[in-house]
């Protein structure tokens, strides 16, 4: 992966984020290249293709969908599936297989699928591209009138044809009502994801999470794995928790070797996500209008109902077609669906790995854990410096109570723009208006070809976005499924460009 290259003009790609989808993206470019290409993926990281998601060190942070799920090749859905097995994951993990036959294996060994695929990747002999690993942090794009390049901290200047910016998601922040100052106190946990953290909580401390998403399911997993026995409390705004998975098919179920496997539909996840939207949906679909979608989606829920079927069904045709619907949006209803919506949305969307629920659900019916909504109104430390103060109100309560805790944990949801400032790549392409924020303030605005737009509304082919950057052009460009879909939806167009540029 180190291997320095020898570019040949046209083909010099640098990819700036070295997480899911960088690697998705430099794997992706590398199969479908007839030409040879260079490809550089900067990231800072001493290890490339983990990201914030799979980099995780928690042996009970797991995959929250199924393995067939969560393939890094569009046109191969298995080929996670396989790997697992050649691993023997499931005998290292017997965890992880579900009587219904779905396993929700380990991030971390996610992140050794990622990395591994990635260094297979590395040298490919069919037509000579490279992967390379340039251990850094991207700060500045190119000036206009100058050949394109990357500028790194270390004072690197990395010339490219095309450059993509795979970003991905901000370390997690403290929101308000949390005074920023807060940040580094030692009671306070702003990162979820620090597991070192977390293992030093005291097992008798009286603990407060806020937030009640994926995440909070994750703390609450290695607090209790810890066996932790103080109480903890989970306060959301609306109260809302994600929603139990979706029984497997039995089709699905039934791959559980390589023999079996072989059968499968190798594009069952491009069939399905890059059809047409289902059928009620693309009778409901124009003139776009989100009560008009939500209108029909609860008809389509009865009608699933009425035949036997569950809500996921009906769910997962909008989810699997959002990439085609939100673009069609007009803002307004955009930004009421964010309002209004979108807690609901991401707590049928993100759905509990079934042992996190297990765990969390057994200490809930002993007491140990309690979840509540709640708006929090203020968070102050106590008079001796000993405790955190949260002062709220709970739904159905008229007045604010101030509860004490020992230690505060944010597991609010992650916002791709909330890292702008501490990102000097992303800060140098809006102030060179490389890129410019998406109507909706989610991320930023990239066209169907993931090109992105600038300031002066033009989209560029030089420069893409790929993955929660584009959360607010695509609507749901977050799961790892979703963002290897994306990119094989963009790289025609890419090859396009090579082509005529090389
Ligand atoms: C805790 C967590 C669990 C998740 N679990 C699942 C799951 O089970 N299934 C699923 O489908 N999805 C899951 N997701 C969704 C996840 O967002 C995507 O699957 C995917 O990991 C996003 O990858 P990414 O590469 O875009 O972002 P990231 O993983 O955030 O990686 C971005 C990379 O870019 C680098 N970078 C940023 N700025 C620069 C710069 N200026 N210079 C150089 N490098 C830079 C960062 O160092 C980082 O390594 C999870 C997300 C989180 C946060």
């Amino acid at each position: 992966m180190n291997a320095s290259t020898t570019p040949a003009m046209g083909c010099r790609l640098v990819i700036v984020g070295g997480g899911f989808s960088g690697a998705c993206l430099a794997i992706q470019l590398v199969r479908g290249s007839v030409r040879p290409l260079a490809i550089t993926i900067i990231d800072p990281a001493e290890r490339v293709g983990r990201g914030l998601a799979y980099g995780a060190v928690d042996p009970d942070h797991r995959l929250n969908a199924p393995t067939f799920s969560h393939s890094l090749l569009p046109e191969d859905a298995w080929h996670l599936s396989r790997w697992c097995l050649e691993q023997g994951i499931l005998q290292q993990d017997p965890q992880a297989m579900r009587p219904d036959g779905a396993a929700y294996i380990r991030r971390s060994d996610y992140g050794r699928y990622l990395e591994q695929t990635l260094r297979d990747h590395a040298h490919w002999p069919a037509t000579g591209s490279t992967i390379r690993h340039c251990r850094d942090t991207a700060v500045g794009f190119g000036l206009p009138g100058e050949p394109l390049a990357v500028q790194t901290a270390a004072g690197d200047c990395l010339p490219a044809d095309q450059v993509f910016v795979a970003t991905g998601n901000p370390l997690p922040r403290l929101q308000p009502p949390f005074p920023p100052a807060l940040a580094g106190h030692p009671r306070i946990i702003e990162n979820p994801l620090d597991t070192a953290r977390l293992s030093g909580i005291d097992p008798q401390a009286r603990v407060l999470l806020v937030g009640a998403g994926l995440t909070s399911l994750d703390v609450l997993s290695s607090l209790l794995r810890r066996d932790h026995r103080g109480p903890v409390e989970v306060v959301s705004r609306r109260g809302l928790r994600p929603r139990s998975q979706a029984p497997v098919a039995p089709v699905l179920a039934r791959a559980q070797s390589l023999q079996a496997i072989a059968a499968m539909p190798a594009a069952m996840a491009l069939d399905r996500v890059h059809g047409l939207p289902a059928a009620w949906l693309s009778a409901a679909a124009t003139p776009p209008d989100v009560r008009r979608w939500l209108r029909a989606l609860r008809l389509r829920i009865r009608e699933v109902q009425a035949g036997g079927g569950a809500w996921y069904q009906a769910f997962d045709d909008i989810r699997d077609s959002v990439w085609q619907l939100w673009p069609t949006l007009p803002v307004a209803q955009k930004r009421r669906f964010i309002g209004r919506l979108r807690t609901w949305y991401d707590v049928h969307r993100f759905r509990a790995p079934p042992q996190n629920e297990e765990m969390v659900e057994a200490a809930c019916a002993q007491g140990r854990v309690l979840f509540g909504a709640a708006r929090l109104r203020a968070v102050t430390v106590s008079p001796d410096g000993e405790a955190i103060e949260v002062t709220m109100r709970r739904r159905g309560d008229g007045d604010d109570v101030t509860e004490t805790y020992d230690a505060v944990i944010n597991c609010t949801g992650l916002d791709p723009v909330a890292g702008l400032a501490g990102n000097p790549f992303l800060s140098s392409l809006v102030q060179g208006g490389w890129i410019r924020r998406d109507p909706c303030g989610l991320g930023f605005e990239a066209d169907a070809a993931c090109r992105a737009v600038g300031r002066d509304g033009v989209a560029r082919a030089m420069l893409r976005l790929v993955g929660p950057p584009t959360v607010g052009s695509f609507g749901d460009p977050i799961g790892a499924v979703f963002i290897s879909l994306q990119i094989h939806r963009m790289l025609a167009e890419v090859f396009g460009e090579l082509t005529g540029g090389g």
